[in-house]
């Protein structure tokens, strides 16, 4: 099972992720991090400077959203499938069974709100970060090429 999920990012087309080690957070420009050339499979946090595969990166909100979105599709599945019993059994005349379509849980769309960050260029890579700067370091790390910045 494939699920795809998209988040939107925010009005410079950023989007959040969070680090799995420090658990800071920190943004991404959408277009950067995959566009028609390239696709990273691992980025690196700019606060602590470990890499890890993007997956790794997603936010809590980001999981929870994917997690509907499976769970929608589940129950859709569910649905198909005992509709089908029912209609069957239906037919059979020898025993009735009424069955209701699962509610769907209500999934938002998700969005990227404006920040406060910083805005950081990679002086290799040219790629962007958004970090907040006040987080008491003076290292900034770039997500994609790992240097300081
Ligand atoms: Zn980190
Ligand atoms: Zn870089």
């Amino acid at each position: 099972m494939d699920l795809e999920f998209s988040i939107e990012g925010d009005s410079e087309g950023y989007v959040q992720f969070e680090c799995p080690y420090c658990e800071s957070e920190f943004r991404l420009m959408a277009g950067e991090i995959q566009n028609e050339e390239e696709y990273y499979h691992e980025i690196f946090c700019p606060y602590c400077g470990l890499a890890d595969e993007v997956s790794n990166f997603y936010t809590r909100e980001a999981i929870e959203h994917a997690k509907e979105l499976a769970m929608n599709y589940m129950y859709e599945e569910l649905n198909k499938a005992f509709g089908g019993i029912a209609k069957k059994m239906n037919k059979s005349k020898l025993i009735k069974m009424k069955w209701k379509p699962l509610k769907k849980i209500n999934v938002q769309e998700m969005r990227t709100e404006d920040s406060v960050e910083d805005e950081f260029e990679c002086t290799s890579c040219n790629k962007h970060v958004k970090v907040l700067y006040c987080a008491g370091k003076s290292n900034v790390f770039c997500s994609y090429c790992g240097v300081d910045i």
